[in-house]
């Protein structure tokens, strides 16, 4: 009898330092570049902490500019989240220049994340207006559900190791997370059977990773700036390789404007959508990548299965 109680003692007592405030924990500092990234990691840190998101609101990071605000919030984190100079060139000069505290991590380094090379060649132009990098890998990572998964296995045995405390907690976060991944590539899978094989275009070459994972890739790409529209030589050339490349539909970004998008597709019979590679009309949080890929079954579906 006195032997269980005092198993039942040891017990208690480690009941009280489980539940007892943890400073490691609540010290745990992570910025993250881009939403749905941030939804991993938020994901990941439920019950831990809420990492802090920079490109928030309709923005696109290949356009993002750093405020003070922004450079003494990376300055002050434990882990510096962002996935690659082509994504995020912002990050280019202050990963240079951060404190040794601050872990920089860069997930196209990430082991397990697979990596394509950015497209060119007869059918796809450059991957944004005034670009700078050659032979770089494609950055849009996060849009194949098996690279999402890597990034999370890794980001979990990466934030244990800061906060050893919560370690438990990161590995069950992490192993949820896994199987809802897993759940929503099998949904996808699914959903996008209707399309594939259908030609279609996109203004910003975003999303290989989608395409090749679920068989509905892009034919080509045109670059165009979301704000500016482009001249009448242009246009006729991008009419050109619409009729070319027999395509069935022409998607862009949400911040193109609409009279932009009609512009290409006037007088043809090619249908336009939008599609939203990283969630900027959409609320940051825990389900922003689920919403994202799915939104984007939804865009392409929306418009290739009205038009043949
Ligand atoms: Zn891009």
């Amino acid at each position: 009898m006195a032997q269980l109680k005092s198993i039942v003692a040891a017990l208690l007592s480690g009941a009280a330092a489980l539940t007892a405030p943890s400073t490691a924990s609540a010290d745990l500092g992570v910025v993250v570049t881009i939403k749905p990234i941030h939804s991993l990691v938020t994901r990941l840190m439920a019950g831990i902490g809420t990492p802090k998101l920079l490109v928030d609101g309709p923005a696109s990071p290949h356009a993002f500019s750093l405020k003070p605000s922004h450079a003494r919030a990376i300055n002050n984190a434990d882990v510096f989240i962002r996935v690659s100079e082509m994504v995020e060139p912002f990050t280019r000069k202050i990963v240079k220049a951060v404190p040794e505290t601050v872990r920089v991590v860069t997930l196209e380094e990430a082991p397990g994340v697979k990596l394509l090379d950015v497209r060119t060649g007869s059918s796809f132009e450059q991957h944004t207006v005034a670009e700078d990098h050659h032979g770089a890998s494609d950055g849009h990572i996060w849009l194949d559900p098996d690279n999402a998964k890597a990034i999370v296995a890794y980001l979990a045995e990466l934030l244990a190791e800061r906060s050893p405390a919560d370690a438990a907690k990161l590995r069950l976060n992490a192993a949820q997370l896994n199987d809802d991944i897993d759940a929503l590539a099998v949904e996808l899978q699914e959903s996008t059977r209707s399309i594939k094989d259908k030609p279609f275009i996109v203004f910003h070459d975003a999303y290989q990773y989608f395409g090749k994972r679920f068989g509905v890739d892009a034919v080509g790409s045109v670059t165009v700036s979301p704000e500016v529209a482009p001249g009448a030589k242009r246009l006729n050339e991008l009419r050109a390789k619409i009729r070319a490349l027999d395509v069935v539909c022409v998607f862009a970004d949400p911040l193109f404007q609409p009279r932009l998008i009609a512009a290409v597709t006037e007088d043809t019979k090619t249908g336009s959508g939008t599609l939203d590679p990283t969630g900027m009309m959409l609320a940051a949080g825990k389900d922003l990548y689920f919403e994202l890929m799915r939104g984007l079954a939804a865009g392409l579906k929306s418009c290739l299965e009205a038009h043949t």
